[in-house]
């Protein structure tokens, strides 16, 4: 029972609709509760999210390597990990009105009846609390019984665990390294919501370093910062980032320490990464239920160990929910734009921007047309761009802005083209043939 508690919510939910961000999904059955669909702007967006990533992970580091593990894994290893006995929420039932709530989240969550008021101050006759697992159940194969039930995993990283032996001696990798893996991961939370911040199926991005006990601290803190730094450099206001540290009553019972990455979302700070210190613990658990040694040998000392582990973990739908909510900017137009009303404009860093820049020819005549598909077939291949002849050119301005599209491209009469910038909406003067190089230049000067 997700609530969108602001009005920025609200526009930036109706504008991804409206431009094919992100739809509900099954819209035309009605949709299911907490599922999405990304659309055709949402996909190139995500995924330059996840290039991002996957790039600031194996190419920025030697020592890091990719992977794409199943998402159906022997059930025994969420027996190993904690997640059969551990992977739980606390549930109580509202017998008013048949809501179901987190026990522990009781004060951000509203009542079913009364929406102004929380659960408990709403007077409704709740049940005792009791414990809900999370992961999903399914069968493996035809027969429905006990020893057939598999999950879906509810996070990539146990994927990263059991194979870290086969990374380590097929990339002939020492200690300390890394394995980073891109995935969908189901949750089958009790209260979803405020849009794709919760969901019951999502993606997540997670690096996992392997280190020697001892100097898990160094490369925790590390790797606390790269994060940081990572979240900065998409373009996200650094003043709307910060860190959160568990407390002893946070922490995970396989955590020695872990940060949250918090943004401030227009319903408070909210996590949108995790950076933990998982000690030898998810190593030690794999051995001890698989009954296999996943120790490595020490050359120094000569003896054998289990690593430690340093572990960043980062929702993908979080994080491009956090940079649509962090783009989205209205303001007051100007030059002659007034009768379009405000505009609405995803301040996107070039970087991630699904559209890299719209070509627009100032008439349907005059030959303008057919200069503006000869350039924009000679960038298609290098950028994403898009063609677009219909409607005023304020309008056609409008919709790249709502796209977060960072530069248009304007032919007219003469010779040469008009670069506009998004943001501060100045224009420049480029020939033809500079074109290409000038954009490069000016994808690549905003970061
Ligand atoms: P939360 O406290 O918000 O439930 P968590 O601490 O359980 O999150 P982790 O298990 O550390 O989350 O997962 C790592 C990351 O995966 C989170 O920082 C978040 O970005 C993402 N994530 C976790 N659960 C969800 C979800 N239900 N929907 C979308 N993203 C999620």
């Amino acid at each position: 029972m997700g609530v969108l508690t602001s009005e920025k919510m609200a526009k930036v939910v109706s504008l991804c609709k409206r431009r094919g961000f992100i739809f509900p999904s099954s819209e035309v059955y009605g949709g299911l509760n907490s599922c999405y669909d990304y659309g055709p702007l949402g996909t190139e967006l995500k995924n330059n999210v996840k290039q991002t990533w996957m790039n600031s992970m194996v190419r920025e580091n030697d020592n890091i390597e990719p992977l794409d593990s199943s998402i159906l894994m022997h059930p025994k290893i969420w027996e190993a990990s904690g997640h059969v006995a551990n992977f739980v929420d606390p549930l109580i039932d509202c017998k008013t009105c048949k809501s179901r709530f987190r026990a522990d989240q009781l004060e951000t969550s509203v009542c079913g009846q009364k929406p102004s008021k929380t659960p408990k101050t709403c007077g409704g006759d709740f049940t005792e609390a009791r414990s809900f697992n999370l992961m999903f159940k399914t069968f493996m194969g035809p027969v429905e019984d006990s020893s057939a039930v598999v999950y879906l995993r509810p996070e990539t990283a146990q994927g990263i665990y059991v194979n870290f032996l086969n990374v380590m001696t097929t990339s002939r990798n020492k200690i300390p390294f890394g394995i980073a893996q891109i995935g969908k991961a189901f949750r089958n939370e009790i209260t979803p919501g405020n849009f794709t911040f919760r969901t019951r199926e999502f993606e997540q991005m997670e690096m996992q370093y392997f280190v020697k006990p001892g100097a898990d601290v160094v490369a925790f803190e590390s790797w606390k910062e790269k994060r940081m730094k990572w979240h900065i450099g998409l373009g996200i206001n650094p003043q709307k980032l910060q860190f959160h540290e568990h407390g002893p009553n946070e922490l995970a019972h396989y955590a020695k320490a872990a940060f949250d990455i918090q943004y401030e979302f227009p319903f408070g700070w909210q996590e949108i990464e995790g950076v933990h210190n998982r000690s030898d613990f998810d190593l030690k658990q794999h051995e001890k239920f698989s009954g296999k040694k996943l120790s490595v040998f020490d050359e120094e000392t000569k003896q054998s160990y289990v690593p430690f582990i340093v572990e960043t973990s980062v929702g993908c739908d979080r994080a491009v929910l956090t940079i649509i909510v962090d783009a989205y900017d209205e303001e007051n137009a100007a030059g002659g734009d007034e009768d379009l009303g405000p505009r609405a404009v995803l301040r996107f860093s070039p970087k991630i921007a699904p559209i890299k820049a719209a070509i627009f020819p100032l008439m349907k005549k005059e030959g303008l047309p057919e200069r503006a598909r000869k350039i924009y077939d000679d960038l298609k291949m290098q950028f994403r761009i898009y063609y677009d002849e219909s409607g005023s050119i304020g309008k056609r301005y409008r919709r790249a802005d709502e796209a977060g599209v960072p530069f248009a491209i304007t032919l007219d009469t003469e010779p040469g083209v008009t670069v506009r910038e998004r943001d501060s909406m100045l224009q420049e003067r480029v020939s033809e043939d500079a074109l290409k190089a000038r954009l490069n230049d000016l994808l690549l000067l905003r970061k």
